[in-house]
This record gives structure tokens, C-alpha cells and sequence, in this order.
């Protein structure tokens, strides 16, 4: 009835043996399938659930909304209350406009990138994923990542050829690009943390050098924070790494687990969207009511209690210093990458920089070591090109039992 019997490619376990399970509730930091087995969730959803499954207030705030209405086709106070937040939260954010999914964000922001400084060309980079529409897809981290399919058949050959693709961590490659053909390009578009080639940090000095390359030749630089926002810091990773972009992206986190995706930035750029602009952009359901208020509710309980982001960060810390630890007994070579609460071991490599030195990462044994969690009980993105989250409702316990069938698995007497 569904091709490959999932709506999403990464949900069909293609990278991996076994068979995906049938999920039927989520609590906290775990789910249960329908024969009843539970899994510690290192999936959350792909993101959103950084509260985990759940979370009262959250809940909470949807079913009130629910009794009101679901739609209305007019602008309602919680989209206002959470582009405030979002404003309040983002140093670099004047004005938000909400989408429905990440993909339409990054779609949204290039049209506007193109429109506000007149350029065509887009520099992405390998491994990034910035969703599904047609200019963005070439090298694609995530599920073409998975795949292991250089993009897809029906886009066509002039939707791509605007788009510059370079590698992460190289600000070299990005200074030749500038030098090549600055005055054609549009914008930088960067997860400033790779998520969709697994999670691979940026190297110091590669996200200030986007910043000056951007502004010395007058293009935008957009931050696709649809994965790190909210989530390596409550001001995303452009807070952490103290880099101000024009353009950001977000999506997971802000929608607490319901379909919602933005952008938003520097005042000037934004009042260009229409109708205060020209750059046509709209939906039948962006600001969703329930997911609007998911998204406030889930934004409050963050920014209530900063001490959520140190446990996040404790928890990712013991999660890879188990990693290391194991991978070390066992002798097997493994880097692990990981920003706050996102996390990937790559095993048999020892250095996680950019997607062409990822992509020599063990995957076979990646997908024993997913075959052997899952009957652990574990349950972690199918792929070696998906990065893993913790959210707050993990605890010491569900890390250490990762830890130990992570370490079970690399043991010589499994393999
Ligand atoms: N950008 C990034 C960084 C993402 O991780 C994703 C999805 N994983 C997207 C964009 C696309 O978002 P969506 O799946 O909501 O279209």
C-alpha cells in the first residue's frame, strides 16, 4: 500500500538487517512495539523529541488547543507567541515565517536568498541534507546518504546546476568557490552541525570562516538548523559556536513532534517574503494551531530550566566515553562524533570530518551493531548516515545499557 511500506526511505531498515518495528506507544526516552517489546529511543523521531515522548506540558497544551479548533485559515495568537520565542531565543532572528516541514524551509529560504541579492547559485555541502526539493538534493546526506544514490531521477539537470557542492569542513574549497564565481553566489547553505551524514562536528574556525567569506563577497549564509535548533543550545548551534548568519532554519524541536518547519532572520530579508515583499511563499497549514502550541510549550519547558542542556550534554558525554571506552577494549577503530546530545559512532574510522572520509565508515558492521541493539532492546537511526538524539528523559541507566550491548556487540566472540 506504501512504496517500500513507509512514507519516509530511512523508516524501511534498507541500510541495515532485520525488520523495523511496529511502534505503537512512546514514553519518556522509550517506545514499545506491538509484541510488546520495549526500546530505549535513540530515534525521538528524528529529532523532535528532545523532551522525549510525551511530555505533560506539551500534551497538555495540544489537547487545549484541540478542544478550540484544529484550523482556522487565519493567523492565530500562538503563532505570534511562538515566533516570539523563537526571536527571543535567536540572536539572529527578527522575524520568523512558519512552513510545515524543513524541506519547505530550506526551499523557501533559497527562493529568498536568490531573490534578495539577485545571484542564482547555491553553495551546499556533501552530506548536508536541507530536505527534498530539487536544488538542494545533489550529494545529499540522509536517506540518499543511506541509499548510497548520488540524488534522484526527475530532477531535472538545470535545478541543480546552480548548486555548487563542496566539502563540509573545508573553508579552502569555499574561499576557491568565492574566488571562482562569488559574484554568482547566492548563499551558504550549512548544517552547522552535520547531522544527515551522520553527526560530524564542525572543525574550529570552518563556521566563522563561512561568515567572512559570505560577507566579504556579499552573499547570505543560512544555517540549517532544523536539526541543531533548540537542541545543542536553547539559541541552536549558532549560539554555541557564536557565528550570526543571515538566514536560519528550523523544524523538529520547535513543533514538539507535530509537522512544523521556519525560517527567519534579519528583518530586511524577511519583510521581502510576501506580502509585506514579493517573494511569493505561502500554505494551506503553516501555523498550525496544536503544533504551534506544541512548539511554545516545548520552547518554555527549555528555556525554564537551562539545567535540561547540561544534562543533555552530560548524557551525550557518558554515551561516547562509554563508546570510546568499548571500542577500545574490543580494538575496533571508532570516532565518534557528537554535539551535545547528538551522537554517531562510525566504526572503523577514527576521524569523523567530512562525508567522503565518513563514507569509508565500517557499514556492515554498523548494521550488525544495529541488529545486535535492536535485540538488545536499543533502538538507533537504521543507518550509519543518521545521527542519534538523547533527550531529557534519558538517564545514566539507558546510556550504560547501550554502552553494554554497544560493547557486546564489538566483542571479537559476536562478530
Ligand atoms: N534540514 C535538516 C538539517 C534536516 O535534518 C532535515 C530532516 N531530517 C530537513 C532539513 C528536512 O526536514 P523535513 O524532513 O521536515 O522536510
Amino acid at each position: 500500500m506504501l512504496p517500500g511500506g513507509v512514507n519516509s526511505p530511512v523508516r524501511a531498515y534498507r541500510a541495515v538487517p532485520g525488520v523495523p518495528p511496529h511502534i505503537v506507544r512512546g514514553e519518556g526516552a522509550h517506545v514499545v512495539d506491538a509484541d510488546g517489546n520495549d526500546f530505549i529511543d535513540f530515534v525521538l523521531a528524528y529529532g523532535p523529541h528532545i523532551l522525549g515522548h510525551q511530555p505533560p506540558r506539551v500534551v497538555a497544551a495540544v489537547r487545549a488547543q484541540l478542544e478550540r479548533g484544529i484550523a482556522y485559515g487565519h493567523t492565530v495568537e500562538l503563532e505570534v507567541e511562538l515566533a516570539e520565542r523563537i526571536v527571543d531565543a535567536v540572536e539572529s532572528v527578527d522575524m520568523v515565517r512558519f512552513v510545515t516541514s524543513g524541506t519547505e524551509a530550506a526551499m523557501s529560504a533559497v527562493r529568498l536568498a536568490r531573490a534578495a541579492t539577485g545571484r542564482d547559485r547555491i553553495v551546499k555541502f556533501a552530506g548536508g541534507y536541507h530536505g527534498h526539493a530539487d536544488a538542494l538534493l545533489a550529494e545529499a546526506g540522509s536517506g540518499i546518504a543511506t541509499l548510497g544514490i548520488p540524488g534522484s531521477p526527475g530532477v531535472p539537470a538545470a535545478a541543480v546546476a546552480g548548486t555548487i557542492v563542496l566539502p563540509y569542513n573545508d573553508r579552502d574549497a569555499v574561499a576557491e568557490a568565492f574566488e571562482r564565481e562569488g559574484e554568482q553566489i547566492a548563499a551558504v547553505i550549512v548544517e552547522p552541525v552535520a547531522g544527515n551524514m551522520g553527526c560530524v562536528p564542525p572543525v574550529p574556525g570552518f563556521l566563522d570562516g563561512l561568515r567572512d567569506l559570505t560577507s566579504k563577497w556579499g552573499a547570505l549564509l543560512v544555517f540549517d538548523e532544523v536539526m541543531t535548533g533548540f537542541r545543542v543550545a536553547f539559541g541552536g548551534a549558532q549560539a554555541r559556536y557564536e557565528v550570526r548568519p543571515d538566514l536560519s532554519l528550523f523544524g523538529k524541536v520547535i513543533g514538539g513532534g507535530l509537522p512544523v518547519g521556519a525560517y527567519g532572520g534579519r528583518r530586511d530579508l524577511m519583510e521581502q517574503v510576501a506580502p509585506s515583499g514579493p517573494v511569493y511563499q505561502a500554505g494551506t497549514l503553516s501555523g498550525s494551531p496544536p503544533a504551534m502550541a506544541a512548539g511554545c510549550a516545548a520552547l518554555d519547558v527549555l528555556r525554564e530550566d537551562p539545567a535540561l542542556y547540561d544534562r543533555l550534554e552530560r548524557l551525550g558525554e557518558r554515551l561516547q566515553a562509554g563508546f570510546e571506552a568499548a571500542a577500545g577494549a574490543a580494538g575496533v577503530v571508532c570516532a565518534v562524533g557528537r554535539v551535545g546530545s547528538m551522537v554517531t559512532p562510525f566504526l572503523g574510522i577514527d576521524t569523523a570530518r567530512t562525508f567522503d572520509n565518513v563514507k569509508g565508515a565500517d557499514r556492515v558492521r554498523f548494521g550488525r551493531l544495529h541488529e545486535a541493539w535492536l535485540d538488545a532492546g536499543v533502538l538507533w537511526p537504521p543507518s550509519q548516515f543518521e545521527t542519534a538524539f538523547l533527550s531529557t528523559a534519558h538517564t545514566d541507566e539507558d546510556v550504560d545499557r547501550t554502552v553494554e550491548s554497544f560493547a557486546r556487540a564489538l566483542s571479537p566472540v559476536s562478530v
